[in-house]
């Protein structure tokens, strides 16, 4: 069984004489960064210079210095800059800075699993990661409750990074909701195959590719967007609430047997050998260096995928049919919200 901490389980008060830092101040920095004091931790924000979120944090009240200020300040540093801009800021700005006993924390195990951040031996390295976007991060916690996280230590010569780890995570909320103990191994390849394979690449391509069949068959693009992405919610939050079979008990039984019966042959066994490629892909870091070589390389491919996954027709037929449904757009995370300014 895995092992699952709650409140009573955290001792708040490793973190009490400690001064934490939050660098970044987007999804998870804001949400971090407010939880944290709101839980009565010493805590200031390190952003760069000219970053638009500096007014921001200092309206909300919060301390802000720049990056290098607040990680020599500071002697928990918990790293919320996009994966991508960790290992240059840690080599400028954070690496010296840093005091034998300090603590530097993740939200995502990438950098470490991957080898782009190796922190000195005398120094303790951890990951807080919650399972959900920042804006929720924040928003369940003032609520009274917490987005569910995951902890590991990957480095530990002060012998109280577990602890301190744990502390975190109760500080911004995630023991009400429970905290998985994990590894950086297991956190960062699970979480690369989820939004790759499930979550985000394989629910996408879904979607568009079933789209495109009923489209191709001559039905209206409309029957296929609210047959292949609208009811999508539906049946989500019916297997978020209740499992699958859940799901399956609320559907009618045609539905249900077509389920059974045709959804096999759509995740088929050569489906299933790709899956494994991809993870395979993952796991011996193929991933990872295409991904950190394309950014570094100006981003090219990925801005022209993402302009023509714009440009698809789903798209299209979408924000016009969800215009007539405002109540959808009233609910939902404005962009600059998930995302965090710069
Ligand atoms: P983000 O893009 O929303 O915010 C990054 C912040 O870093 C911004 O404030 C940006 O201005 C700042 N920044 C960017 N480059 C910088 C630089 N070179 N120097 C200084 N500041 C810089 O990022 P995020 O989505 O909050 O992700 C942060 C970490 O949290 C990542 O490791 C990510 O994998 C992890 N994570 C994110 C989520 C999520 O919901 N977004 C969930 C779990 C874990
Ligand atoms: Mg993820």
């Amino acid at each position: 069984m895995a092992t699952i901490y709650y409140e009573k389980d955290a001792d708040r008060s490793v973190l009490a004489d400690r001064k934490v830092a939050i660098l970044g101040y987007g999804s998870q920095g804001h949400a971090h960064a407010l939880n944290l004091a709101d839980s009565g931790i010493d805590v200031r924000v390190g952003l760069r210079e000219g970053s638009s979120s500096r007014a921001k944090a200092t309206e909300a009240g919060l301390k802000v210095t720049s990056v290098a200020e607040a990680a020599a300040e500071a002697d928990v540093i918990m790293i919320l800059l996009p994966d991508t801009e960790q290992q240059a800021v840690f080599e400028a700005d954070i690496r010296p800075n840093l005091a034998a006993g300090d603590a530097i924390l993740f939200a995502h195990g990438f950098n470490v699993r991957f080898g782009y951040v190796v922190a000195p031996d005398d120094v303790d390295v951890a990951m807080v990661a919650p399972k959900g976007p920042g804006h929720l991060v924040r928003r369940t916690y003032t609520e009274g409750g917490g987005v569910p996280a995951l902890i590991a230590v990957s480095q530990d010569p002060t012998g109280g990074a577990h602890a301190l780890a744990l502390a975190y995570a109760d500080a911004i909320g995630g023991t009400r909701a429970g905290v998985l103990e994990t590894t950086f191994e297991e956190e960062t390849e699970t979480d690369l195959f989820g939004e790759q394979v499930v979550l985000c690449g394989g629910l996408s391509a879904l979607v568009q590719a079933g789209f495109e069949t009923l489209v191709g068959a001559g039905y209206q693009p409309e029957s296929a967007y609210f047959e292949c992405l609208h009811e999508l919610k539906l049946i989500v939050d019916l297997m978020y609430e209740q499992g699958i079979s859940g799901m399956r008990y609320s559907i009618s039984t045609t539905a249900e047997y077509g389920d059974l019966t045709r959804g096999p042959r759509i995740i088929n066994d050569a489906v299933r050998a790709e899956m494994r490629k991809v993870l395979g892909e993952i796991q011996d870091g193929t991933f990872a260096e295409e991904f950190i070589g394309e950014v570094r390389g100006g981003g090219a491919n990925f801005t022209a995928l993402r302009e023509a996954g714009k440009a698809h027709q789903v798209e299209q037929v979408g924000a016009e049919l969800r215009s007539m449904m405002p109540w959808i757009a009233a609910g939902k995370v404005r962009v600059e919200d998930a995302s965090g300014g710069d």
